[in-house]
């Protein structure tokens, strides 16, 4: 075994398994992709630390428990589409693409879009979409989506992504002031919405119409 493919167990064990995570599909997506991909060279050696990574243009990649958390509350069986916010690095892309039918994503920054394109190709992901462009507006020609994913902090709940979810359909989203927010979880249930709430989590912005000015 490589020494990274050790330090993927490692943090599947130490990380994941210990502090609660329980879906085995989640467990083993976190345990096969190569997240050192997703950064450049100089981070290798941190790629599988307890934290969260600079991948430029001042974005991060959150820390792993963090994906493998909001991946397990969105219920993935095998079949879903779910359109991701926040394209970033592509790594929680390709969680996703491990875990669901198709995944729709958006990114706002172009070359952060580009080179995730570029990653999720070469590693050989077929069922992934990438769009530049303002995902706090969602993705309105490819909804109805079982599962959306939004991977920086609004100030609300942006309304068009609730929109898009299907019957049954889970979002998961972080809610509140840029300093902290809250992880909130909806279920579409008919017209409503349920609610809960995950715990406090810090992203960065989502920056955009139903998102934050710029
Ligand atoms: N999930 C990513 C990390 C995302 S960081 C990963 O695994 O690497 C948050 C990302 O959201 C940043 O890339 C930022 O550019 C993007 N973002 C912010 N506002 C956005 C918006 N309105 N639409 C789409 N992407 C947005």
């Amino acid at each position: 075994m490589t020494d990274y493919a050790v330090a993927r167990q490692r943090m599947v064990a130490e990380q994941l398994l210990k502090r609660g995570i329980q879906d085995e599909r989640v467990l083993q997506a976190m345990g096969k992709i190569h997240r050192h991909l997703f950064v450049e060279e100089a981070l290798w050696a941190r790629a599988y630390g307890d934290l969260p990574l600079p991948i430029g243009e001042k974005q991060t990649i959150s820390q792993p428990f963090m994906v493998a958390f909001m991946t397990q509350a969105l219920e993935l069986k095998g079949n879903e589409r779910v359109l991701e916010i926040g394209t970033g690095s592509g790594y929680q892309t390709a969680i996703l693409a491990e875990l669901a039918a198709k995944v729709y994503s958006v990114e706002r920054i172009r070359t952060l879009a580009q080179r995730a394109m570029r990653r999720i190709e070469s590693l050989g992901y077929y069922n992934v979409l990438i769009r530049v462009g303002d995902g706090s507006m969602g993705w309105k020609e490819m909804a109805p989506f079982d599962a959306i994913l939004v991977t920086a902090g609004a100030p609300q709940v942006p309304i068009r992504l609730v929109e898009q979810l299907g019957e049954d359909g889970r979002i998961v989203l972080p809610v509140g002031p840029s300093e902290g927010q809250v992880l909130r979880k909806g279920t579409k249930k008919g017209v409503n919405v349920r609610w809960t709430d995950l715990g406090n989590c810090v992203f960065v912005k989502l920056v955009g119409e139903q998102g934050w000015n710029d």
